[in-house]
């Protein structure tokens, strides 16, 4: 795998794709292949074309290749939700900024974020956490801290979004103007965040959200410096296609232009899928077939989380090259012992597909390659670099014209 250059330092080989990782290696554990070219692609739009900053939520994918990837790319600011993926995103990127994004935490996480690894902005949606955020990083003295971007989170609709994110975190409209405006004393900037659901399928959910923001700001009659709009940014998946990037941030920026906020205030977005799903393949060998049902030695307590809790179809491909029997649909069983390692799919392949064959997965760099466990002493296979494209792009300037879904959305 590794090759020492005339130099000394560690060259990783190179796949032009994954029947070349097959041909080379014939694995029997599962292989992740890693698309750097697909991350940094993704990671120059949004940084050269979101109106504003864009933060990644480092829970879609925390592998420190791709932070390094992304901070080439032009990525400086991370969303961090726990004291594990702060020490990590600051071992690995030393001079990115830091947000603590998750609306309950540790006071010693808060502690040791704002005091040892320059962490300036927390998120809250409780006046019990503003109180353990201003306490946990208060001096020696008890004075409170002056320099805390402290960021509201509201709770929105997830109702155009595939994954719901509505129900855990936020805070509703008619409770918010008393925990902004207590917010305002304390913090020197104060933000207002939410999060529209995961793989948000039209941009009216950004307006739609943006909307109860302004009713926010409006009744607590607060100055706001950032309007963070969360992640939900969609990726190419079968049987959902969304419409175009720039579609979102054209509304994102007509909604958010229209709020009663200063010119000086920033705008920010948290994409996590959207920055990191063309990232990660998987190739996985199919071990056993039953009638229409796969066997294949990677699953739900793998990379295939979403395939089997949430139903999730991912694109899937074979790469022997001798199968032409015509299309069928299958299900899958991961390699486990337990009955719910199952995916249902439909993933569609050759119908003579047979135990041996190997199956590349697709788009599995955002809440796949991240999901992987040791359970049942599986999910140990390697990691490979591959220089072809992803199975599906958002980046490639082929999509739809955008003009054509923005008519869809005025619709709705
Ligand atoms: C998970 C998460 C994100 C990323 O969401 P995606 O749907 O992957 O873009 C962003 N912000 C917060 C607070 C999150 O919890």
């Amino acid at each position: 795998m590794f090759n020492v250059s005339v130099w000394g330092s560690l060259e990783l080989h190179i796949y032009p794709d994954a029947p070349a990782v097959v041909r080379a290696l014939a694995p029997d554990e599962p292989v992740i292949l890693n698309r750097k070219a697909a991350a940094s692609r993704a990671a120059r739009f949004f940084a050269e074309k979101f109106p504003g900053k864009s933060l990644y939520a480092v829970k879609a994918n925390p592998s420190p290749d791709l932070l390094r990837v992304l901070w080439d790319a032009g990525i400086t600011h991370y969303d961090v939700a726990s004291i594990a993926e702060v020490r990590l995103v600051r071992a690995t990127l030393p001079e990115a900024v830091l947000c603590f994004m998750h609306p309950v935490k540790t006071a010693s996480a808060i502690t040791e974020a704002y005091k040892v690894h320059g962490v300036r902005t927390f998120s809250l949606d409780t006046q019990e956490e503003l109180e353990k955020i201003l306490g946990a990083t208060s001096d020696d003295a008890g004075n409170l801290a002056e320099d805390l971007r402290l960021c509201v989170r509201l709770r929105v609709s997830s109702e155009y979004s595939e994954l719901s994110l509505a129900s855990k975190f936020g805070i509703d409209l008619a409770d918010a103007a008393p925990l902004l405006q207590a917010t305002r004393q304390v913090a020197d900037w104060l933000g207002i965040c939410f999060h529209v659901g995961s793989q948000a399928m039209t941009p009216f959910a950004y307006v739609q959200a943006l909307e109860r923001v302004r009713a926010a700001i409006v009744d607590a009659a607060v100055t706001v410096d950032i309007i963070d709009v969360g992640g939900g940014f969609p990726s190419i998946y079968p049987g959902m296609e969304p419409p175009p990037l720039e579609d979102f941030f054209g509304a994102i920026h007509r909604a958010s232009e229209s709020l009663p906020i200063s010119y000086s205030s920033e705008l920010w977005c948290e994409p996590g899928r959207a920055l990191c799903a063309e990232y990660n393949s998987l190739i996985v060998r199919v071990e056993k077939r039953r009638g229409d049902e796969l066997y294949i030695n990677d699953g739900a307590y793998g990379a295939l989380f979403d395939a089997a809790h949430v139903g999730w179809r991912f694109p899937v491909k074979c790469l022997n090259a001798g199968r032409q029997g015509g299309e069928a649909e299958f299900s899958f069983y991961g390699p486990t012992c337990d009955d719910a390692d199952y995916m249902k799919g439909p993933f569609t392949l050759p119908a003579d597909i047979a135990a041996g064959d190997y199956i590349e997965i697709g788009m599995l760099g955002a809440y796949g390659a991240a999901m992987r466990t040791a359970f049942n002493g599986f999910g140990q296979g390697e990691v490979v670099e591959a220089s072809d494209e992803p199975m599906a792009s958002q980046y490639l300037g082929n999509r739809r014209d955008p003009r054509v879904s923005d008519n869809v959305v005025s619709l709705r």
